[in-house]
């Protein structure tokens, strides 16, 4: 008896679908790819609850026929290759037909599609693989491909996926490596309706400073080789910014990203002697080959990447590299043409809490009338270096001394930034801000005609915000070493959450031994901490993203920050000296947005004393 049979379609492209789509990640890959290839001039991508909902691209690339439009859900079909010969000379980022195939078997794709002469597009729904309607519609030239309830048909699979915030995180990754390596193109990604990215067409060097922040820009050295081989070009971070966590380190070979650790080594070895121990470099680097040499068919999601000339590929990278690097140190205005379209500052994030109607006039000051004069702002609850610990610290030989210093300077520039933001709103010895606490709960302080009542928890939580949101949006959070390495315990699920936060944990300041299965070694903490605090903010955190906060919004950093906050910040029922109530004011009105709390809770109230007044009538 035979008892072979040929799997049904939709069971074949479901098993297929196994490989292509690990996570909404992946899919937004693969639609990002597709309108590239599609010759996109712009590109929107958008998300909804991390794409496990919603996973859409619209392009106005080429877009397809109507017989085209049904067929692109059949696998293997593809208009990319048309022979086997057609694989060794790839221009495109697709080439197998698996994509939309495999996409539909597991999720509601609605797709519309026009090209550029026909009159009217075609709108097809696909359920389960299965065509579920088909009908003409009017929609612009180009591509809009919806991909929703992803999974919806495989519950283990959706029940795999990771929290919100990872899986965002996933596809910002992806988003990344694909408008890195187009800034020929347009993009804008929504998130939740919020849009988080908007990169206009522009350079190499623009298109990087849009996604990384204004910062970047003067970290770029220049990287150009042409060889026969290979031709070499993006920048190389200034090895003064190196990190010790792999941060911005990305391939593309013929505008693929790729990963390679080989290709890493050689640039590793080009900053030899350049960097401090175990810091990584960062780059963006773009090799272009003769598709002839590459084999990018070794991996089903296509990150890596075999080349027919590793060692010659490998070796003039290194020396093209190391050649920038000498050029820069020997001349480092040479190469740096300033983009003044730059200058614009990285928008964190756009979303803006509703305000209370409160306004403040910062420049307003109710304290001095004349005379102003800046005073730096010390934050009051940042943990004071002691003698003792000073002079501990002083017998240590140059190697510890080389990590302190860099920090130490890092706190001066931040001083710095802190005073420039701090308006003038309580000086001098005379006038100082006359502060009273109440109930261990609130501080008050009279200003002209009115007097405030400032909420001392909220309004530190507000300040802790900003300050660790700053640090972690421009990476150099500074930490101190702790003397003797904290080890934690935690159940392994946790030490798997942390590790998944780790780079933003470092960000603020926290620096990781190790993770085990069980315990976690810590051997540098944010300044501002204390070390018997760390516990608790890890705990908190652990217990903030396992139910991500109410309305946490999209951000994995906001999330972290706004928890680290609320553990930081003093509490109610603290009793406050008078520096300390000041500085705490102080610290507030230097807030970007000193009236709520992160939570969005008002952190003061004003009361006008004609309300008083009213009441003694
Ligand atoms: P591949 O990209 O490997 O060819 P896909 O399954 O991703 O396979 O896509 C199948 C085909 O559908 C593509 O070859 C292309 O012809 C067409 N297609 C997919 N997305 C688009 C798009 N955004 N614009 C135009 N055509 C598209
Ligand atoms: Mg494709």
């Amino acid at each position: 008896m035979d008892i072979i049979q040929l799997l049904p379609d939709h069971v074949a492209n479901q098993i297929a679908a196994g490989e292509v789509v690990q996570r909404p990640a992946s899919v937004v890959k693969e639609l990002l790819e597709n309108a590239i290839d599609a010759g996109a001039s712009q590109i929107k991508l958008i998300i909804k609850d991390a794409g496990k909902t919603l996973v859409q691209v619209i392009d106005d690339g080429a877009g397809m026929s109507v017989t085209d439009a049904r067929l692109c859900f059949e696998r293997h079909a593809t208009s990319k290759i048309k022979s086997a010969e057609d694989l060794f000379q790839l221009h495109t980022k697709g080439f197998r037909g698996e994509a939309l195939a495999s996409i539909a078997a597991i999720a509601h794709v609605e797709l519309r599609t026009k090209t550029e002469n026909a009159e009217v597009g075609t709108s097809i729904k696909m359920e389960g693989s299965e065509v579920i309607s088909q009908e003409v519609v009017a929609t612009p030239k180009g591509t809009s491909i919806a991909v929703k309830n992803l999974f919806y048909n495989i519950p283990a699979r959706r029940n795999f996926l990771k929290s919100n915030p990872v899986e965002t995180r996933h596809i910002i990754d992806e988003f990344h490596r694909v408008a890195l390596a187009h800034p020929s193109v347009g993009f804008v990604m929504l998130n939740n309706g919020a849009e988080v990215f908007h990169l206009p067409i522009s350079s190499l060097r623009q298109r990087i400073v849009h996604v990384f922040g204004a910062k970047t820009n003067e970290k770029l050295v220049p990287v150009q080789e042409t060889t026969e081989i290979v031709s070499i070009s993006g920048f190389v971070l200034k090895p003064e910014f190196a990190k010790k966590s792999r941060g911005e380190q990305y391939f593309f070979v013929n505008d693929r990203f790729i990963k390679s650790g080989y290709l890493h080594h050689s640039v590793l070895s080009a900053f030899e002697g350049l960097l401090r121990d175990s810091a990584q470099p960062g780059y963006f680097l773009f090799l272009k080959v003769d598709p002839k040499t590459i084999d990018i068919n070794i991996h089903p999601t296509k990150t890596e990447v075999k080349f027919e000339d590793e060692h010659a590929l490998y070796a003039m990278l290194r020396s093209s590299v190391k050649h920038s690097l000498g050029q820069f140190s020997v001349a480092p205005v040479l190469d740096f043409e300033r983009d003044k379209n730059l200058d614009t500052p990285y928008e964190h994030q756009k979303k803006s809490p509703n305000m209370p109607n409160i306004e403040v006039d910062r420049n307003f000051n109710p304290f001095q009338e004349e005379g102003r004069q800046q005073k730096n702002i010390h934050f009051p609850f940042q943990r004071e270096k002691t003698p003792s610990w000073e002079s501990l610290y002083s017998g240590l030989e140059k190697e510890h001394k080389v990590t302190f210093s860099d920090s130490e300077t890092q706190l001066d520039t931040m001083e710095f930034e802190s005073e420039e933001l701090t308006g003038f709103l309580f000086n001098e010895e005379d006038s100082k801000a006359i502060t009273f606490q109440l109930h261990t709960k609130y501080i008050l302080t009279p200003i002209k005609n009115a007097f405030l009542v400032i909420h001392q928890q909220l309004a530190h939580e507000r300040i802790l915000y900003e300050e660790l949101l700053r640090n972690i949006t421009v990476k150099e959070a500074v930490s101190q070493q702790l003397l003797f390495p904290l080890e934690l315990g935690f159940s392994k699920k946790e030490v798997v959450l942390l590790e998944e936060y780790k780079e933003q944990l470092q960000d603020t300041g926290f620096v990781f031994e190790s993770f085990s299965k069980e315990l976690i070694t810590i051997s540098g903490i944010p300044v501002n901490v204390n070390d018997s605090e760390i516990k608790a903010i890890l705990d908190q955190l652990i217990s903030d993203l396992q139910n991500e906060l109410p309305d946490a919004g999209y951000s994995q950093n906001d999330l972290m920050v706004k928890s680290m906050a609320k553990s930081l910040a003093i509490k109610t029922g603290t009793p406050l000296t008078k520096d300390q109530q000041e500085h705490l004011v102080n610290s507030l009105f230097a807030c970007k947005e000193p009236s709520v709390s992160p939570t969005n809770r008002a952190t003061f109230v004003t009361i006008p004393l004609g309300d008083l007044d009213r009441k003694f009538v």
